[in-house]
């Protein structure tokens, strides 16, 4: 019987393994980790349950499912912004009656002013014609820095369709004149399960794969086509499934042509830090998830454990998960504990706790957060799965395909992924 080896149990290569099982086929998957999820990976500390950054679901081609297997929370998707020592509801471009009469004015302005977005192909420049420059440089330039780690002129444009809000004229004016304007988030609803964190989502799939872990990946002989691991073992395989960022897979493997290795190499990437307190009193947050614009303050978003999910936290108890990112181009150099407590002292500012209240802290990192799109990543990205095909290795998953992905489309690219596989062995 053919071996299937599926590398990485994310939501990608369970969901891989899953749909596989369903039609017949087994497989392996071997993951470096000691649990599966991946970026849908909770952990426990105390009573308190945290995800791996803000994770929550809103993606309607994978609600089917998550019913039917979990029990869940459904949340109207509502957010906050804090700048400044102020707290203005999301998206800000539609509540401008948060801010002061003579900012409302400039920002109005700047808004009827604007140029037309048609065809413009640079982040920094789409976010001055869609939102006006004064709107654009006071709340986006100042995000973009801090959650892609890079001035928005870096930035190509193909990415943001559906992601940020377009406001009509009509829609400005509105939010500027009346606090009662209409949710415009991109799902209507957010759904989380009730036990277990975000990670429960997938543990109907898991239940069915068969999961070796602790195997860092770290050599793949494409021809012999075995894969070795860390520490020091090996399998042989027949059909192979990488679910492991595509720029990696190319230092895993051998003979790689000159030009392949530089498109990789261009491939960017941000990488994130989650600082996780939980508090010794309940409701520390006023939203479930809020933005923060103030550069001095490291982390970029804060979301709310005990609002996802009572279950979250001990009784009587509540919690945040702040989260920070860096690249190359913006370093993080600080040890975990100094990140940790930087943090905790620049969070006092939101005044929303007092050191007393923390009885749980915890720092961690996750070398893999979101793709960056520079200019040249679509014939990068082609120029690797060009190369990856014809080594005869498929690739799923947010890194597999290098793509932004949210974790149902992640658990659809695993599902293809799947698909393609059992077509190929005629099943
Ligand atoms: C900050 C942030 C917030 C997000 N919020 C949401 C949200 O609210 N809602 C939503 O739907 N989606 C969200 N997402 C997207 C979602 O996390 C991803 O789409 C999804 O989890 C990607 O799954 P994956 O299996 O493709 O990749 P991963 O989860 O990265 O899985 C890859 C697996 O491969 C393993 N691996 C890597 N290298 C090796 C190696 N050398 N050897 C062995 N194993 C290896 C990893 O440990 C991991 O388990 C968010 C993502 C980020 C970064």
């Amino acid at each position: 019987m053919e071996k299937i080896v599926i590398l990485g149990a994310g939501i990608a290569g369970i969901s891989a393994a899953y749909h596989l099982k369903k039609a017949g086929i087994s497989s392996v998957i071997y993951e470096q980790d000691d649990d599966y999820g991946g970026l849908c990976r909770s952990f426990q500390i105390a009573g308190f349950t945290f995800d791996t950054f803000a994770h929550i679901s809103f993606d309607p081609d994978t609600v089917e499912w998550l019913e039917n297997t979990t029990e869940y929370y459904v949340h109207a998707p509502e957010a906050l912004n804090f700048d400044n020592g102020r707290w203005l509801r999301h998206p800000v471009q539609n509540n401008l009656i948060d801010l002061p009469v003579e900012e409302r004015i400039g920002l109005i302005k700047g808004f009827i002013e604007r140029k037309s977005a048609q065809g413009v192909c640079n982040y920094a420049r789409w976010l001055e014609s869609t939102y006006g420059d004064a709107f654009a440089h006071t709340y986006p330039f100042r995000y973009t820095r801090k959650y892609w780690t890079v001035e928005p002129e870096k930035l190509e444009t193909r990415w943001v369709k559906g992601r940020m809000y377009e406001p009509s004229l009509e829609e400005v004016l509105r939010g500027a004149m009346s606090s009662q304007t209409q949710g415009v988030h991109y799902s209507r609803e957010a759904r989380y399960p009730k036990h277990g964190g975000f990670q429960n989502f997938l543990a109907f799939m898991a239940k069915e794969c068969d999961i070796v872990y602790q195997k860092k990946v770290c050599r793949i002989d494409s021809l012999e086509k075995k894969v070795f691991f860390q520490d020091g073992s090996n399998t042989a395989y027949d059909c192979l499934i990488s679910t492991l960022p595509i720029n990696e897979v190319c230092t895993f493997l051998s003979d790689v042509p000159p030009e392949v290795m530089q498109a990789a190499d261009r491939l960017d990437h941000t990488s994130g830090v989650m600082v996780s307190l939980g508090f010794n009193r309940p409701k520390v947050s006023p939203a479930l998830w809020y933005y923060i614009y103030d550069e001095d303050i490291w982390p970029a978003r804060i979301y709310s454990p005990d609002w996802k999910s009572p279950n979250n936290v001990p009784e009587g108890c509540s919690a945040i998960q702040a989260e920070i990112y860096f690249s190359k181009y913006k370093p993080l150099m600080r040890s975990p504990d100094a990140i940790l407590e930087n943090v905790i002292e620049q969070l006092l500012k939101l005044k929303l706790f007092s050191r007393d209240d923390i009885i749980v802290k915890d720092v961690r990192m996750r070398k893999y957060a979101n793709i960056m799109f520079t200019p040249a990543i679509y014939s990068d990205r082609e120029t690797v799965h060009a190369f990856l095909r014809d080594r005869n290795i498929q690739y799923a998953g947010r890194f597999g395909e290098w793509d932004y992905l949210w974790a149902g489309q992640s658990l659809l690219s695993g599902k293809r992924a799947a698909e393609q596989m059992t077509r190929r062995k005629g099943n």
